[in-house]
């Protein structure tokens, strides 16, 4: 996958899609499956925004039940399968514990009886079908279990965990699988390219202005039949460039916030109430190599997605949470070893309680031939992409080829491992920081550390790591001196920005 932008500017494409996160690259890879000359274009690096700062859960979404969204949850269930299928060296089966103590906000029995629509929501084809254990039973799977819990002057006690399996992935490594494919099948993507406004003709966009964020803002313009606007947390922003009503797809964003910690527990992932928030609000602690992810907090959010961080209360709130559950790990912000945020781009609603917003999407017509893809899961990315393509191949009048991204595998892009061996967890060599070079796009420190591998979610993310993989990208993409010093310290400052 090369950065061709002379490509780009060079014929009429069938589809030009905006956002190189997972629905962005989702959608390119199922319209050029299906035989379109396809074009993405990506402000910065591919799964930069929302697709690399999720749970990096591949889930039901147990708590939507409640909210009685069955649609979303029949959909979410038959999406994880459909995954594993295609990608099983990407999404793979995690067990998890919820432990339900005296007092919860949803008692023992409710949250049984939740389960058993889960599995049926999966026509009983996930892993197992959910198992209820005894306090117990529950210990002695994961011995850091609080057996009580003290609220004010009360304990309450273990009541039972409930077993039951999602799967788990690498969001931004998925998410560049996707885009790394749609390129194999013909499609023309360039990362660091934004679209900064859109030339009509009649009700019609017949191309998009493009401006080089790597080259010195050098602008240029992209003509295409069809438009997607892919944009994420940005999708009125971008709406708002067209000279057709943006507003129709107002978002009511919210931030969510996870720790990256020592690993708290040792084979499942842990699912709980959270103790503070009224609503008991679903938490989790997901292993994560040596680690552990703890999330999420849901907020409103207003401001710029890209200026989104974790903030002292969030990390409190998060912590306290952890200590709750997990008394003996006594974590406290020393331990932290990294954090990171990202914004959900849910559709506008009144809803004042943010993990009550539907997590449903929408897909918006703007003039004859744009389409803006808003709310939605990663989760769902795949039948969210396919609906689009469907609706732009109608906007084109013409009949759709057969959608063959359910059946079509994902294939495995990692090189033979040679060479200097740059970390130990993630284990990480030269050799994928030079194919990351020269075949998966990789332009700065960043996209190597954050999204091609997965250091800054490590021990590995500091100084010495970053500095090593500089040098190895300054030989293979032939960096100047200045040029390295400024890419490494541009994610110095990121990962800092990132401590608590
Ligand atoms: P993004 O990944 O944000 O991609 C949009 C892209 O558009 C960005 O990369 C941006 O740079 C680009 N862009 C913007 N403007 C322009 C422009 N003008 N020109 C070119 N490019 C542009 N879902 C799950 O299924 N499981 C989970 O466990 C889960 N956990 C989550 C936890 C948190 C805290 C959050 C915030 C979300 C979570 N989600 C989860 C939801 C999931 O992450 C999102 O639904 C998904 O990542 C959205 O992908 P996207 O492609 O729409 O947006």
């Amino acid at each position: 996958m090369k950065r061709d932008l002379a490509a780009l500017s060079g014929e009429t494409f069938d589809l030009l899609v905006i956002g190189g996160g997972i629905f962005g690259a989702g959608v390119a890879r199922d319209a050029a499956l299906r035989g379109w000359r396809v074009a993405l274009v990506e402000k910065a690096d591919f799964a930069s925004g929302t697709s690399s700062r999720s749970s990096k859960l591949i889930h039901g979404g147990f708590r939507y039940l409640e909210q009685y969204a069955f649609g979303l949850v029949a959909e979410a269930c038959r999406e994880r399968r459909i995954l594993q299928r295609i990608a099983p060296h990407l999404v793979r089966p995690l067990p998890f514990l919820m432990p339900v103590y005296e007092g919860d906000h949803r008692g023992f029995t409710k949250i049984r009886l939740g389960m058993t629509l889960y599995d049926l929501m999966a026509w009983y084809r996930n892993v197992t079908p959910h198992q209820s254990l005894a306090p117990d039973a529950a210990r002695a799977k994961e011995p850091a279990l609080a057996p009580t819990q003290v609220s004010g002057l009360a304990r309450r006690g273990l009541r039972g965990a409930v077993l039951f399996y999602d799967c788990q992935e690498d969001d931004a490594r998925f998410c560049l699988e996707n885009v790394i494919h749609a390129a194999e099948c013909g499609a023309v993507c360039a990362n660091y390219c934004e679209v900064t406004g859109f030339v009509a003709r009649e009700g019609r966009i017949v191309a998009a202005r493009v401006t080089d964020r790597l080259k010195g803002g050098e602008t240029f313009e992209i003509s295409a039949r069809a438009f997607v606007n892919a944009a994420g947390p940005w999708v009125e922003a971008v709406a708002n460039l067209t000279p057709f009503d943006g507003r129709r797809v107002a978002l009511s964003p919210t931030k969510g916030v996870h720790l990256l910690l020592p690993r708290l527990t040792q084979q499942h992932a842990v699912s709980f109430q959270s103790r503070s928030a009224r609503d008991g609000r679903i938490m989790f602690i997901i292993p994560w190599g040596e680690y552990s992810i703890v999330g999420t907090t849901d907020t409103d959010w207003r401001g710029d997605p890209g200026q989104v961080r974790a903030e002292p209360a969030d990390i409190d709130y998060l912590l306290a949470e952890v200590r709750a559950v997990l008394p003996g790990s006594s974590v406290t912000s020393s331990d932290i070893i990294t954090t990171f945020a990202g914004v959900r781009a849910l559709l506008h609603s009144e809803v004042a309680n943010p993990s009550w917003r539907s997590r449903e999407y929408r897909i918006v017509r703007h003039g004859e031939n744009l389409i803006s893809i808003a709310g939605g899961k990663y989760t769902t990315y795949r039948a969210i992409a396919e609906e689009a393509v469907n609706r732009v191949s109608r906007l084109l009048g013409s009949r759709a080829a057969p959608c063959r991204t359910a059946e079509t595998p994902l294939p495995q892009h990692r090189p033979p491992l040679s060479g200097e061996r740059i970390a130990d967890s993630p284990v990480v060599y030269a050799s994928d920081i030079a194919h990351a070079s020269e075949y998966e796009m990789a332009v700065t420190v960043s996209d190597v550390m954050r999204r091609r591998t997965s250091l800054a979610l490590s021990r590995h993310g500091g100084a010495e790591t970053a500095a090593a993989v500089a040098r190895l990208m300054a030989a293979h993409l032939g960096w100047s001196d200045d040029q390295k010093g400024r890419y490494l310290q541009q994610y110095l400052d990121e990962w800092k920005q990132a401590l608590p």
